[in-house]
């Protein structure tokens, strides 16, 4: 390259991309109204404390809630907590959750996990995001997901594939890093409400604004919406 051209406005620069800048009361608008459509939205992964929480987390990575559901209750009669887990047999532990995909990696995260929470927290699974991230096969989604709907910290807002849809749909994000996006719906959706605005969109998600074929018709965001028809 000749570098011909060099220093004329705008050569050889990406233009920068436009950021979108959702108005806060936009914001507040769509978490109520999919409010009123989901008064039921709550974590669909089955559990009775934050050890359940975390394992079905773990389990769910690549895999539907309901297929995690189906699985769990046999694998936590048979380790009920984090003591019994660590102690368990990688091939018992794997045979127990086959079919949610992964299960040989999975079975290294769980295994891996209750090992620490045993040897670090006493078989008490922590309360902070540095703490669980810093436990085998827990990353900030995970973290996010226990702290949230466990502990009823509002510590950050857990992006799957749905969260993520819904949020470039309706403009809250540019970005297609969870990282990101997590940081952008932050910023936009008041702390409160960061727990539940995951789940208001992935029932969303589940319901309307599918991922091939949206139903805008029927969606109570349509009007604020700037996707609408055009997906
Ligand atoms: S209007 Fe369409 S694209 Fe926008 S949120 Fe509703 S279903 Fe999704």
């Amino acid at each position: 390259m000749s570098g011909k051209g060099k220093g004329k406005r705008g050569a050889g620069r990406r233009k920068p991309q436009p950021q979108p800048q959702p108005q806060p009361q936009v914001v507040s608008e769509i978490v109520e109204r999919l409010k009123g459509e989901y008064p039921e939205a709550r974590c669909s992964l089955e559990h009775v404390d934050p050890y359940q929480l975390l394992v079905a987390t773990i389990l769910s990575a690549q895999c539907t809630d309901e297929r995690v559901n189906l699985v769990t209750p046999a694998l936590f009669r048979r380790y009920p907590d984090a003591e019994s887990l660590a102690e368990g047999r990688p091939e018992e532990v794997e045979e127990l959750i086959r079919s949610t995909g992964f299960f040989r990696n999975k079975t290294k995260s769980l295994l891996g996990m209750a090992g620490a929470v045993v040897e670090r927290h006493g078989g008490r699974v922590p309360e902070t995001m540095e703490e669980l991230t810093s436990l085998p096969g827990v990353g900030r989604k995970t973290a996010n997901v226990v702290l949230g709907n466990a502990f009823h910290q509002s510590v950050g807002v857990v992006v799957d594939t749905h969260v993520r849809r819904l949020s470039q749909r309706l403009d809250l994000t540019a970005s297609d890093d969870p990282e990101v996006i997590e940081q952008d719906l932050m910023k936009v959706v008041p702390q409160e409400d960061w727990t539940d605005v995951s789940h208001l969109l992935i029932y969303h998600g589940r319901a309307v604004c599918k991922a091939q074929k949206p139903r805008c018709g029927d969606c109570v965001l349509s009007d604020l919406c700037p996707s609408a028809f055009a997906v």
